[in-house]
């Protein structure tokens, strides 16, 4: 059984530690809110005085943060972690981040002596509970061979998108179609109501033909057709308008560096701007169906 130092006991980070507990492993971790540190020690993880303390005997450190400059701030530079870990410490970034964050990760992993992947995940809070996690992984080959076992762990489905970044590449691009395709989802049953064709008519509809998707099919953004999902329950989360807006803006920064026309990508970006600026930042992103039916009444 290996020592694992997890950094990031939070609402993901949190459930991820404990179940590598749950899989015999010795975990030790550290956050900076007492609150996760004594829910993640109820779960059986070690509490680290720092972050440091927690890498220093580790063999591998998984860092669940929340945005790209907490992960290179945490890791790089003479304080940091790849500093404080054993050369040929195995570094496990699944924190949603920049690509370009995530290449810096990678790098200052490879000039200290350590091995690295990015493998930010989808699945949710609810994913990260039950182990079911998706995890989209970036680094070498020997590099996602180390990972793997841990990460099979706490997800269900692991795969190797590619090098270094490439697991936030896939990660954001996902996210991209999703954020687009639940507002069109969203437009669709909107048009329906004003059109007199009912909400079950249109799901019978639309998810067996060639509007099906994700959506529409497992994340019905109307109460009724799919009874799982957060229209349901006045759109609790699920995943939050907040989630979606920050990797949406991920996306956007990662077409302008790289040179990609992602029109949509970009509307998409604007219209759930406009959607949290009003208050719905904590409500689930499938919501925005809401918003655009005000919107709709307006005109
Ligand atoms: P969270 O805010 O609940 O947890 C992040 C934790 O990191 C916090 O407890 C914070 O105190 C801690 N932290 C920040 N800087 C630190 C440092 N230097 N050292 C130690 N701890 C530090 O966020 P979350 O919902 O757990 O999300 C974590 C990451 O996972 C984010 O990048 C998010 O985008 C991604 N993600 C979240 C979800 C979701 O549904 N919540 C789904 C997929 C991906």
């Amino acid at each position: 059984m290996a020592t694992i130092a997890f950094i990031g006991l939070g609402n993901m980070g949190g459930p991820m530690a404990a179940n590598l507990v749950k899989a015999g492993h010795t975990v030790t971790g550290f956050d900076l809110v007492p609150a996760a540190l004594e829910a993640a020690k109820a779960k059986g993880v070690a509490i680290a005085d720092s972050a440091k303390a927690a890498v220093a005997s580790a063999d591998a450190v998984v860092t669940m943060l929340p945005s790209g400059k907490h992960v290179v701030g945490a890791t790089t530079g003479a304080d940091g972690l790849f500093a404080a870990a054993k050369p040929g410490t195995l570094f496990i970034d699944s924190s949603t981040i920049d690509v370009a964050s995530a290449r810096a990760f990678h790098e200052a992993a490879k000039a200290a002596g350590h091995a690295s992947v990015d493998a930010p995940v989808s699945g949710g809070v609810g994913g990260a509970e039950a182990g079911t996690l998706t995890f989209m992984v970036g680094g070498t080959d020997e590099a996602f061979a180390a990972a793997k076992p841990i990460l099979e762990l706490m997800g269900k489905k692991i795969v190797h998108c590619g090098g270094a970044g490439a697991g936030q590449a896939a990660k954001i691009c996902n996210n991209m179609i999703l954020g687009i395709s639940m507002i069109a989802a969203s437009e669709a049953f909107v048009l329906a109501e004003k059109l007199g064709l009912s909400h079950q008519a249109l799901f019978d509809v639309a998810s067996t033909s060639s509007g099906q998707c994700w959506s529409i099919n497992t994340y019905c953004p109307v109460p009724g057709p799919v009874p799982t999902s957060p229209a349901n329950r006045n759109y609790v989360p699920g995943f939050a308008a907040a989630l979606m807006l920050k990797d949406l803006k991920l996306s956007q920064e990662a077409a302008e560096t790289a040179g990609a026309a992602t029109a949509l990508g970009a509307a998409a970006t604007a219209l759930y701007t406009a959607f949290a600026a009003e208050g719905n930042e904590g409500k689930d992103f499938s919501g925005i169906i809401e918003w655009i039916r005000t919107r709709a009444d307006e005109t």
